[in-house]
């Protein structure tokens, strides 16, 4: 019978996973040759740049501790701790009495938008996009439009630029997707949805206008309710721009953060 030793060195007697023969034995502080030699085989590791590591930097360390805020939106409730939401929200800093014992009431925000924020409270990532296939897969693709408009106007109430940027951003990346077209089939309700929860000077309003501008064509305008604000708003752009420009890919073209506060996809590192 082979000779069998445990896992942290010589033998003992007792059983072992290893079996074979004696491997080189390693004195504290001093590297042997056969010690360089495998340090070395370590870091030249064939493949060990495919291979997948989970760890991110303390950048998007999130901050679990002490106490957590019950959120009633609509007729969900969600639980997120106080610290994760005052560090993002302007809105929620400021609300020093709201303790463990209070509640954040939020009845007329949508409760999949206030899903999507409590997540990416967390995660730092916008996580709506429907899986592909299936007969309802339009369907889902038009809803997720919506919940990211609702979004947006949530990150307006709690002055979350953070939030806006990055819902924005999905926004813009969406259209720019294979499934973009789909916008038409909700773009007037988008509208209404931006421009009844954001203010005059807005980037999401400019986004729509953008928009439209841009790529909307005569049969995708025939709604003649859209809030006059975004009427006005889509002439002015009418009137600056004489061609049709292509919506921006610029980074921080929609983005509300200014040269105050540091972009978001700056601090995410
Ligand atoms: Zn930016």
């Amino acid at each position: 019978m082979a000779s069998s030793r445990s896992l942290f060195g010589p033998s003992t007697g007792a059983a072992s996973i290893f079996s074979g023969p004696t491997p080189p034995q390693y004195k504290l502080g001093v590297k042997s040759d056969a010690f360089s030699t495998a340090l070395a085989a370590a870091s030249s590791f064939p493949g060990a740049q495919h291979v997948h590591d989970p760890r991110l930097p303390l950048s998007r360390d999130v901050d679990t501790s002490g106490g957590v805020v019950t959120c009633r939106v609509d007729s969900a409730t969600f639980i997120v701790h106080r610290a994760v939401l005052d560090k993002s929200s302007e809105f929620l800093k400021t609300l020093a009495s709201l303790d463990s014992e209070s509640a954040l009431l939020l009845p007329h925000q949508n409760t999949e938008a206030f899903a999507l924020y409590s997540k990416w409270l967390y995660t730092s990532a916008i996580i709506s996009t429907p899986k592909d296939g299936g007969d309802s897969s339009t369907s889902k693709d038009t809803a997720e439009w919506k919940v990211l408009a609702k979004a947006y106007v949530l990150g307006e109430e709690l002055i979350d630029v953070d939030f806006k940027d990055t819902v924005i951003d999905a926004l813009r990346a969406k259209f720019k997707s294979k499934e973009g077209g789909t916008v038409w089939e909700v773009a007037a309700d988008l509208v209404r949805i931006i421009y009844g929860g954001t203010s005059a000077d807005s980037t999401a309003r400019r986004f729509m206008a953008d928009l439209y501008h841009g790529y909307a064509l005569a049969s995708t305008f025939e709604e003649r309710s859209l809030p006059s604000d975004f009427l006005f708003d889509l002439a002015r752009v009418g009137l600056t721009r004489v061609l049709k420009n292509q919506m921006s890919c610029a980074r921080c073209e929609y983005h509300e953060h200014g040269a105050d506060k540091a972009c978001y996809l700056d601090r995410r590192g």
